[in-house]
């Protein structure tokens, strides 16, 4: 009984439930591949090899399909006639849900093979749903962690009680570094960038966002300068800002350290010396080895 409250649920219209569920075992019955499957459930499978194609898309489930009540269900999961599966996909997506709520829909109600992909193929090309998609987070930079110490690194600008500040952030390590411009230029950016690499290296990527002095352009010195030493330069997305947001955050981080302490300068050592939530500091992923600080150590 419980079975057909569950199918009830699914597929038929309240008034016609009867109706329906008749319809679906006719044509379960009208059905060649089905017959057969029916037949194989009752009398046992032949060998996967002497089945049909259709049939083998049965075969991996046979265990659990049998009859009920005169319809061939797989578990608790009417099986749906092909001439009848265009209709119930249409009923699974009525609300103009998602994929997996969809397959969650269907998932305890209706089966027949290939139902998944079906589900995905409707609500992708489904107009309704294409018309209203939320907006996509757009994949266009490479966030992935990187493989070592200042593969990657983020950079941003940031302005804080009357002066201009160049953020520069490891994404392997989560180590800083901070300077402030003598004046906000182009320039003075690239100039920070150089004695930063001078200490680190060159990274392979460097990932800013779309601000004027990042714009990539044939005519950007920034751009210049990454062909020069060899980085490549990827600028967040317009629509997407936050994807700068390794960059971000340490702006964030830098920003505090000046509010709440005197010497932010030392505030960042304790900041590079702090393990993260890997156990490992900035400082030790990026050079290998604890830095000497304030703090006590052995
Ligand atoms: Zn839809």
């Amino acid at each position: 009984m419980i079975v057909w409250c569950f199918v009830r649920s699914i597929v038929l219209h309240q008034s016609t439930t009867d109706d329906r569920l008749a319809k679906i075992a006719l044509n379960q019955k009208l059905e060649p591949t089905l017959q057969n499957v029916a037949f194989y459930s009752k009398n046992g499978w032949p060998a996967k090899c002497q089945l049909s194609p259709l049939e083998r898309s049965f075969y991996d489930v046979c265990v659990e399909i049998g009859e009920e009540n005169g319809l061939l269900m797989r578990g608790l999961r009417v099986i749906i006639p092909s001439n009848m599966r265009k209709d119930v996909l249409n009923r699974i997506h009525a609300g103009h849900q998602g994929i997996t709520k969809c397959r969650a829909r269907a998932k305890d109600h209706v089966w027949w093979p290939g139902v998944g992909q079906e589900i995905q193929d409707m609500v992708k090309t489904c107009e309704k749903c294409i018309e209203n998609q939320p907006l996509k987070h757009e994949p266009l930079i490479p966030n992935d962690f990187p493989e070592r110490p200042w593969q990657k690194v983020g950079m941003d600008l940031f302005h804080y009680e009357g002066s201009e500040y160049s953020v520069v952030v490891d994404y392997f390590s989560q180590f800083i570094e901070v300077v402030r411009l003598t004046k906000l230029s182009l320039e003075a950016v690239v100039d920070h960038c150089k004695a930063i690499f001078a200490r680190h290296g060159i990274p392979d990527i460097v990932i800013s966002d779309n601000g004027p002095q990042f714009r990539p352009s044939t005519t950007s010195a920034f751009t210049k300068f990454a062909s020069e030493v060899g980085f490549r330069h990827i600028t967040s997305s317009p629509k997407h800002p936050q994807s700068n947001g390794q960059a971000e955050a340490a702006v964030k981080i830098v920003k505090n350290l000046m509010k709440k302490n005197k010497d932010p300068v030392l505030a960042l050592m304790e900041y590079q010396t702090t393990p993260l939530a890997n156990g490992l500091s900035p400082a030790e992923l990026l050079f290998g080895r604890k830095i000497r600080t304030m703090v006590p150590c052995t």
